[in-house]
Order: C-alpha cells, then sequence, then structure tokens
C-alpha cells in the first residue's frame, strides 16, 4: 500500500511529501538527537530521499555521530523546527522527524537505539528491540529480522 506521508515545521515555510513506504522507523536516545528534539529523544522515519518532495529552504547543521559519520541535520532558519536529517554512512536516505508529521500515527515506530543514554524520566514502549547504543550491524540489519 503506497503511503501518502506530509509535514513541515511549524509556521509553514518548509513542507514535504512523499509516496514512498518508510524503511527504518526507530527513537534515538542520542544526546544529539535529546538536544535537539525538545523532550528525551528523536523519532526518525528513514526513507529515500529521491522520493521525498521539499518545498522551502531547509537549513543544516552537521555534527559528528559517536561513529565519526556526519549526520546532518535539517531544520526550519525561521522557526526552528527539526525536519530531517541525512547520515553520511547512509547516503540516498533521509530520516523525517516524525514530530514533523502531520499526521505522526501514519508511522509506527521499530526499534529504539541509545537507549543507554534515555533519562530516567522517557518510557520507551518495552516492546520494541531495544539497543544500548547503535547496534554494530546498523540500524537497516535489525529492520530485516523484524
Ligand atoms: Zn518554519
Ligand atoms: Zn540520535
Amino acid at each position: 500500500m503506497a503511503t501518502n506521508l506530509k509535514g513541515g515545521c511549524l509556521c509553514g515555510a518548509v513542507t514535504y511529501e512523499t509516496q514512498a513506504e518508510p524503511q527504518i522507523v526507530g527513537h534515538c536516545h542520542c544526546v544529539d538527537c535529546r538536544k535537539s528534539s525538545g523532550t528525551g529523544h528523536g523519532t526518525h522515519v528513514g526513507l529515500p530521499e529521491d522520493a521525498l518532495a521539499v518545498h522551502g529552504e531547509i537549513k543544516f547543521y552537521d555534527h559528528p555521530a559517536d561513529s565519526g559519520n556526519i549526520v546532518s541535520r535539517g531544520f526550519c532558519g525561521n522557526c526552528g523546527s527539526a525536519i530531517l536529517s541525512r547520515n553520511s554512512a547512509m547516503t540516498g536516505m533521509a530520516f523525517l522527524r516524525a514530530s514533523s508529521l502531520e499526521n505522526p500515527d501514519a508511522v509506527t515506530p521499530q526499534m529504539i537505539v541509545y537507549a543507554s543514554r534515555a533519562p530516567s524520566w522517557d518510557k520507551m514502549d518495552p516492546d520494541l528491540p531495544s539497543f544500548a547504543e547503535m547496534p554494530d550491524a546498523g540500524p537497516a540489519a535489525v529492520m530485516a529480522d523484524h
């Protein structure tokens, strides 16, 4: 079934839509996701970037992850809402912030990474596979198992 995900920032300067099926949906409790999120984690929706139509200008902030990979975090330069990120180890993929979706229930998180960094008050679904840090084989390998 083709999905039709739409989203954008708070002020409306940036919007996006895609027909692509999300390939990875997961919560990340790493410090970088927490600091850019407004709460204890970021929730990411990974899909092929070429299937994503973006309107408006996204500003990017590049910062190395634990792995040394560069994560480019995209946000609206006007209102500051997180929109999507890219990872230098996963070229061609865009990771939408679930917070920017018009209908956040359109996606279903499948996993939790960097669970060891989660604040004690940020409880996650105990039924999801959870990893203390990033699984060695990467998130895509985890998804292939489920
Ligand atoms: Zn905005
Ligand atoms: Zn993270």
